[in-house]
């Protein structure tokens, strides 16, 4: 029989009523039987989320303070929804020890970790399901070889351990070093919890409920209503979401990659709404939008070089990349000319090696060298531009049009993208106008 692996959010689970909901949506079909929810997230825009709590908390003992008195709020969160659900269920033991460990400084991973493992408890209850604590399944590495999520480990853990359970809560967003030292994802890593439990489970689909129902075609803060993109690849997925289309963790795309496991994002508040699925492979056919959607990100600096007769100079971006590797910098682009070479860097990395410039100077010499701070780079995606002629053509008359000046720009090898530099000022304009021709054109 299917199975499905389904993730619920932190908006999803904020209260008693959000409970629900999401017990319906699993009781209305028997395939979701592996569940990874979030800690409580908030209630109303003012609220705050029970993982801020939980680290604010923390910070007060590592400051020299008690944990009791904010602790305190967080026992009420969990408290209020047993409450309210009726459950036959105390936490006492649980916030005792959570308490001890605080005190012992247990770390600012597992007092984040703990927001999710108590949810969890409550979810299982709820459902009638089997609680998996994800400390027993999902591992990462010592930090001396890396600490990173160590898949192969993890993969086999959760195989064998869910293999027993038919139905199952899995808290999302950790897991735990070789020596048992609880250790999170980063923000939003429940996302990648599922990615790591669907394909361990080989689901033939990995639902994400949240609160929107499905992937916009551009960030709702910025566009009014956007439109949800119904098919959206992989690849296409990572693009967005690495230019700061937030909705799925970027790193939750590997594990059901590899595995070609689709992901459905869906609406908690809205069920019956199909939202996006996220497929290895869509159909190229007359209704592929050119553009799939249209994401950016803010805080980037572009170095601008220029040589006479740098394309004849041999070495002269392998001395750049060198001097950069040395360095421990990573860039975004580099985008080249026949004399000139730009490179485009988020301005942390560049605030944090004030001498990059006098170091290229001296490995490279170019014969003239700038900074410019204050760029927003934006992503322009779709699978259909491939086949399309003229999309950057359209970019551009639609950045003209609204007279924003393009000061970078960078096509991705896979015809997938368009990456284009503009000043800050002019981000949100931008993004609005590429969304206007693209989008409301294509209807
Ligand atoms: P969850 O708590 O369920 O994991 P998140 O807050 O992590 O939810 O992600 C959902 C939010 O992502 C939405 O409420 C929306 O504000 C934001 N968002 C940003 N860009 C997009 C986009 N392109 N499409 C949909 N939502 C977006
Ligand atoms: N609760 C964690 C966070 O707020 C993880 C998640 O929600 O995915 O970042
Ligand atoms: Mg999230």
């Amino acid at each position: 029989m299917a199975k499905y692996v389904v993730k619920f959010g932190g908006s999803s689970l904020a209260d008693a009523e959000q409970f629900r909901k999401v017990k319906s949506i699993i009781e209305s079909d028997g395939k979701r039987r592996y569940v990874i929810p979030s800690a409580p997230g908030k209630r109303f825009g003012a609220d705050t989320k029970v993982t801020d709590m939980l680290y604010d908390c923390y910070d007060a003992v590592t400051n020299g303070g008690t944990p009791e008195k904010e602790f305190k709020a967080i026992a009420e969160r969990f408290d209020g929804i047993i409450n309210d659900l009726r459950l036959d269920l105390s936490l006492e033991n649980e916030y005792a020890v959570i308490l001890e460990n605080f005190k012992n400084k247990a770390g600012r991973d597992y007092a984040a970790s703990r927001g999710e493992y108590l949810n969890g408890i409550i979810l299982a209850n709820f459902l009638g399901f089997a609680f998996v604590d994800a400390a027993k399944a999902i591992f990462f590495r010592n930090s001396e070889s890396g600490g990173e999520f160590d898949a192969d480990l993890t993969n086999a853990a959760l195989t064998a351990l869910l293999e027993k359970e038919r139905y199952a809560v899995i808290p999302g967003f950790y897991g735990a070093l070789p020596d048992g030292t609880i250790k999170t994802f980063s923000r939003g890593g429940s996302d990648v919890t599922g990615s790591i439990v669907a394909r361990a489970i080989k689901a033939n689909l990995y639902e994400n409920w949240t609160d929107v129902s499905g992937f916009l075609a551009a960030d709702p803060r910025i566009v009014d209503e956007p439109k949800v993109i119904r098919v959206i690849t992989y690849r296409e997925l990572r693009e967005l979401s690495y230019m700061g289309a937030t909705v799925l963790h970027e790193d939750s795309i590997f594990p059901v990659r590899a595995a070609k496991i689709p992901i459905n994002i869906r609406n908690t508040n809205e069920p019956s709404a199909p939202g996006t699925m996220i497929v290895h492979d869509a159909p190229e056919d007359g209704d592929t939008p050119v553009i799939t959607g249209i994401a950016g990100r803010k805080n980037f600096s572009v170095i601008s070089m220029e040589k006479d007769g740098m394309n004849n100079e041999v070495g002269f971006l392998r001395r750049i990349l060198t001097l950069f590797e040395s360095q421990g910098i990573n860039f975004e682009h580099i985008p080249s000319g026949i004399d000139t070479l730009s490179v485009v860097l988020s301005t942390a990395v560049i605030e944090k090696h004030p001498n990059i410039i006098e170091l290229i100077n001296q490995v490279a010499r170019p014969n003239h060298i700038e900074v410019e701070h204050g760029i927003s780079m934006i992503a322009i995606v779709g699978r259909g531009m491939k086949e399309r002629r003229g999309t950057a053509a359209r970019i551009f008359s639609a950045l003209s049009h609204a007279r924003i000046n393009i000061r970078v720009i960078d096509q991705g090898s896979s015809e997938l993208n368009v990456i284009v530099g503009i000043k800050e000022s002019d981000f949100e304009k931008a993004i609005k106008s590429l969304y206007d021709v693209f989008m409301l054109s294509e209807s």
